[in-house]
C-alpha cells in the first residue's frame, strides 16, 4: 500500500508552526507495516487541488490534514469532493452533533459553522469528539483510479485521537494480511556512525534486515527493520559487538534510562553544575518519577558560589583555575556531602566563544563523578561547538559516566582515556 500525506496550512509554510503531524502519522502507521512514501506541504487554499490530483494513480492511501474548519481558507472538503465529482450535501447527523457541542459551551452556531456539516453521501464520517469538524473517508474508486482519501482535522488534539481511534482501525481492515515488520532501535553513545556500521552493518544486511543509522550530537541510533524473527536473531549479535556502547535498545533518552535504573537500585543523585548551568538537573527533572532519585542540583557559576555552595577551596581555584581537574573533583564531592546523595556529577568547562587559553582551549571541560565509598573519577573532554550543543554534549557525557558506573563498565580517568 502506497501512502502519501498532504499537510495543509499557510502557517506551516511561514515557519510559525512546525509540522508535527507527519512524524506522528508516520509513527502510528508503522506498526501496520505502512510507510509514508511521499509527503507534501501546501498553504491553505487552491494549492491543495493540484497535490491531491497528483496522487491519483500513484498512491493507495492519501491522508490530508487541516483545512476542515469554518473559515474561508478551509476548503479541503470542497476541493476533494469536486475532484472526485461528488456533490456535498448537508448531513443532519453531523449538524446535530455540532449544535450539541456549541450548546454545551453556550455558543451560537452560524452559517459558516454549518459548512462543517457538509459531506458527499459516498464519504464516511470519522466522528470527532474533540472538535467541531468531523474527518471524512472517501473510499477508493477503482474506475477513476483514485486512492482512499482521508480528510483529517488540523488541530493536533483533534487529529491525534482521530488517527489512533478511527483511522488506524480502518486502515488495518483495508490491508491484506501479511507479515508485519517490526522496528528495533539501539542507541549508542561514545562511537561514531562509521564505527557502528563497520561493526555490524554487513552482518545485519545479510540477515535480511533494513538497517538505518541516525547520527545526533554524541549519539548514534542504529535502527533495524524486519520480521520479528530476524530482529530476535540480530539482537545478540548487536549486543555482542556494540554492547558496551549501547545505553538503551528502545526509544528512551539517557536521563530516562538513568532515572529508571537508579530507582530500581534505590540510589540517589545530586549534580553540581557550572558550564551546564542547570541543564543536567533540567533533563533529569523532565523525567516523570525523578523525585525518587534526584535530590539536589547546585548551579555554581561564579568562583565564589563554588566555594560558598559546594565548599570548593578558594586557594585551589586560584592555583588551578575554575576549569580544572581538582575543582571538578571538589564540586562533585561537595555536592555529595551537602545533599547526602549516593552519587554526584559535576561539570566545569569553557563553552566559548571567549575565555580559552593555550593550556585550556575553548571547549575544554572537566566532568566528575563522585560516589560514596569510591574514588572520584574526573574526565577531561573537549567539545568545540556552539554553547547549547556544548551543554548537551557535556550533560550527555556526564550522564553516560554515571550510567557506566551503575552498569559496572567505568571509563578511565582524565588523561588516561580522554578520547574514545
Ligand atoms: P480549525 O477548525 O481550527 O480551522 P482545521 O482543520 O481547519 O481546524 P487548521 O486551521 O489547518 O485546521 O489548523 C488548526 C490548528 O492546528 C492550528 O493551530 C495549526 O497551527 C495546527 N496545525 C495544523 N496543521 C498542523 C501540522 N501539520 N502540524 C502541527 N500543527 C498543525
Ligand atoms: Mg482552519
Amino acid at each position: 500500500m502506497r501512502v502519501e500525506v498532504i499537510n495543509t496550512g499557510t502557517e506551516l509554510m511561514l515557519g510559525g508552526t512546525v509540522n508535527t503531524h507527519l512524524a506522528f502519522i508516520a509513527r502510528e502507521l508503522f506498526p501496520l507495516g505502512l510507510r509514508v512514501q511521499r509527503q507534501v506541504t501546501v498553504p491553505d487554499g487552491e494549492a491543495i487541488r493540484d497535490v491531491v490530483r497528483d496522487t491519483f494513480g500513484k498512491a493507495d492511501i492519501v491522508l490530508v490534514t487541516g483545512g476542515l474548519g469554518p473559515t474561508t481558507d478551509d476548503i479541503t472538503r470542497d476541493i476533494v469532493a469536486n475532484l472526485l465529482g461528488l456533490r456535498l450535501e448537508h448531513d443532519g447527523e453531523i449538524w446535530r452533533a455540532i449544535e450539541e457541542r456549541f450548546a454545551r459551551r453556550g455558543l451560537k452556531t452560524n452559517d459558516r459553522v454549518k459548512l462543517q456539516a457538509l459531506r458527499p453521501r459516498e464519504a464516511a464520517v470519522l466522528w470527532n469528539p474533540h472538535g467541531t469538524a468531523p474527518g471524512l473517508h472517501f473510499p477508493a474508486l477503482a474506475e477513476k483510479g483514485t486512492p482512499h482519501i482521508f480528510l483529517l482535522p488540523g488541530p493536533p488534539r483533534e487529529l491525534m485521537p482521530m488517527v489512533r481511534e478511527k483511522l488506524v482501525p480502518i486502515l488495518a481492515a483495508l490491508l491484506p494480511h501479511g507479515v508485519r515488520h517490526g522496528m528495533r532501535t539501539f542507541r549508542v553513545l561514545g562511537i561514531g556512525e562509521s564505527v557502528v556500521e563497520e561493526s555490524v552493518g554487513e552482518s545485519l544486511l545479510a540477515m535480511g534486515l533494513e538497517v538505518g543509522y541516525c547520527a545526533r550530537p554524541g549519539e548514534v541510533d542504529l535502527r533495524l527493520i524486519g520480521t520479528a524473527d530476524a530482529l530476535d536473531r540480530a539482537t545478540p549479535l548487536v549486543r555482542e559487538r556494540l554492547g558496551k556502547w549501547i545505553f538503551t535498545s528502545d526509544e528512551r533518552e539517557l536521563p530516562e534510562v538513568i532515572v529508571e535504573k537508579m530507582t530500581a537500585l534505590a540510589k540517589t543523585l545530586a549534580v553540581a553544575e557550572s558550564c551546564t548551568g542547570g541543564f543536567i538537573a533540567n533533563q533529569l527533572t523532565n523525567v516523570p518519577g525523578a523525585s525518587a532519585v534526584f535530590l539536589a542540583g547546585y548551579v555554581a557559576y561564579a568562583n565564589a558560589a563554588k566555594t560558598a555552595a559546594l565548599g570548593v577551596d578558594a586557594v585551589l581555584i586560584a592555583q588551578h583555575g575554575a576549569v580544572s581537574e581538582p575543582v571538578a573533583r571538589q564540586m562533585a564531592e561537595g555536592a555529595l556531602e551537602k545533599s547526602g546523595a549516593d552519587f554526584s556529577l559535576a561539570t566545569t568547562g569553557i563553552a566559548g566563544p571567549g575565555g580559552g587559553s593555550t593550556e585550556k582551549p575553548v571547549g575544554t571541560v572537566f566532568i566528575a563523578l563522585a560516589a560514596r565509598g569510591s574514588a572520584t573519577l574526573v574526565l577531561r573532554e573537549k567539545f568545540l561547538t556552539d554553547r547549547e550543543t556544548f551543554k548537551h554534549r557535556v550533560s550527555q557525557t556526564a550522564l553516560d559516566l554515571l550510567l557506566r558506573r551503575l552498569d559496572g563498565r567505568d571509563r578511565a580517568a582524565a588523561g588516561e582515556d580522554a578520547k574514545v
